[in-house]
């Protein structure tokens, strides 16, 4: 048996500045993965390609690996890194012969002149070879279009928020599909939307309503109803005319089934509505609220800058949340993250124990924002300048060999920022042990993320207070001005009726 893998993976936030071309998706900063040295990264790890390999290796297939590009959040791909994905999965593709194609793609990719880039991708494929059995496993924040669903045979998205199942995404579209190649089922299609664009910080499955909804669709799964259920949440900060939420489910030659489990997760997720939204309170109270819970010797309180998570398209170079822990003389607190490659040259440059004075973030103007962050000015002790480069053992993506660049930590005697010269979410402990810092031992954790954290990183809160600061993944979407989703939508449109699937 031969199969194509391929991974084309970009969240992409259409209101952040920071550009998107190929070079991020470079794992180490440097080399577009494929073939032997795709297989030898993501074998065993915890990611969807991991998955893929597993399931291949057991069934002694041979694989062909055209490309492995998986980018960190970020504005519109750039129309060349597109279209070298593209030409690269499509060459393979015509070369033929394979029993069948595996893709991991995330689902609300926009590249700069086709807002469906998954879509335009798999009708591609499709219009040079319409016969293969094919299947996606996207990602729980993929905004479905048509052709996303009409072009696969099975299509699969993680049940999980923060995504601790990429792997088991993946390994259940393949086996589901293997089903489909030795012709034991005959895979039918629904999916359908909401109107509605769920608030990132309401969408964890670690409560209702998201985590019922995805333990609906492992039931079916599981029962042997579905041969595949996904409901997704959708990634607001996408603005294209199918941002938001949907639902795909196939079954085994039955679309009646296959519609009525679809009508039965958009209607429930429609009734369930206003859970998905956000109270947002401001950062001034949030940061003194934080204060008064500090406590020596226990566990940490984490402070979460949800605005500004990278892993959503933030800058994460902003520096207000930061601003207020200091200008309230909060102690014993390490910040991950600002993002500054000049600021972390400079304290290269000083070396470790040098004692500097440096200006810090805000450094990408945020033009699709009403509102500006400035720089920060700080002096502390150059305490630790790492590589950034280590093996997670845990959080999401365990095994994954992780690139955070050339890392600093400035120590100013009551708060350790960390200054990074690659964008990544802080998630798991590791990422600050590696530094030299035991983020249980902490008073106060202050991180720039929103839900992914809690796979590591939320095993040693005490206390979690929400922090809203300044950033393109900002939780208030009336700092938005949306031009391109459908309309009217949830909760854009907050007295909008919809008339959900009985
Ligand atoms: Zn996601």
């Amino acid at each position: 048996m031969r199969l194509l893998l391929a991974t084309m993976s970009h969240e992409t936030n259409t209101f952040s500045p920071v550009p998107t071309k190929l070079d991020r998706f470079c794992r180490d900063g440097t080399t577009l993965l494929s073939g032997q040295a795709a297989v030898d990264f993501y074998r065993g790890t915890g990611t969807c390609m991991g998955g893929y390999l597993a399931v291949a290796n057991e069934i002694g297939a041979e694989v062909v690996v055209p490309v492995c590009a998986s980018a960190p959040p970020s504005g519109p791909v750039d129309h060349e890194a597109y279209e070298t994905f593209c030409r690269l999965i499509l060459d393979a593709v015509a070369q033929g012969g394979f029993d069948g194609i595996w893709l991991d793609l995330h689902g609300a990719m926009v590249a700069e002149r086709f807002d469906d880039g998954e879509g335009e991708l798999l009708s591609r494929i499709r219009a040079i070879d319409p016969q293969t059995p094919l299947c996606v496993a996207y990602d729980m924040h993929a905004n479905i279009f048509p052709a996303m669903v009409s072009n696969a045979q099975i299509v699969t998205g993680y049940q999980t928020y923060p995504h601790i199942d990429q792997r088991q995404t993946a390994e259940r579209a393949a086996r589901a599909l293997l089903r489909v190649m030795r012709r034991e089922v005959k895979p039918t299609s629904a999916w359908g939307s909401a109107p509605m664009l769920p608030h990132v910080m309401a969408q964890g499955t670690h409560q209702a309503p998201n985590k019922d909804l995805q333990a609906l669709c492992a039931s079916w799964e599981a029962s042997g109803r579905a041969l595949a259920a996904s409901l997704f949440v959708g990634f607001p900060h996408a603005d294209v005319e199918m941002a938001g939420l949907s639902a795909v489910v196939v079954t085994d030659n039955d679309p009646t089934e296959a519609q009525a489990m679809v009508d039965e997760l958009i209607s429930a997720a429609w009734t369930a509505r206003r859970d998905f939204m956000f109270d947002i309170e401001p950062l001034e109270a949030s940061v003194s609220r934080a204060k008064s819970m500090g406590a020596p010797g226990e566990l940490p309180v984490v402070l979460l800058d949800h605005y500004d998570n990278c892993a959503s398209g933030g800058t994460m170079d902003t520096t207000d949340t930061l601003r207020e822990i200091i200008r309230q003389d909060l102690d014993d607190v390490v910040f991950f993250g600002i993002y500054d490659p000049d600021a972390v040259r400079q304290a290269v440059e000083a070396g470790v124990g040098a004692t500097v004075t440096l200006s810090i973030g805000a450094k990408l103007p945020m033009p699709q924002l009403p509102v500006a962050s400035a720089p920060l000015t700080v002096t502390g002790v150059v305490q630790t300048i790492s590589s950034g480069s280590f093996r997670l053992k845990g959080g999401l993506t365990p095994g994954l060999q992780i690139y955070m660049g050339r890392t600093v930590v400035l120590d100013t005697g009551k708060v350790q920022i960390v200054l990074l010269s690659r964008h990544i979410e802080p998630t798991a402990q590791e990422m600050l042990q590696v530094l030299g810092i035991d983020p249980a031992r902490k008073k106060y954790v202050a991180i720039k993320s929103r839900v992914h954290w809690r796979a590591d990183l939320g095993k040693i809160a005490r206390e979690i207070v929400e922090c809203a600061g300044v950033g393109v993944c900002t939780s208030d979407y009336g700092q938005l001005t949306f031009r391109k989703v459908r309309r009217p939508v949830f909760p854009l449109d907050p007295e909008l009726k919809w008339n959900q699937p009985a």
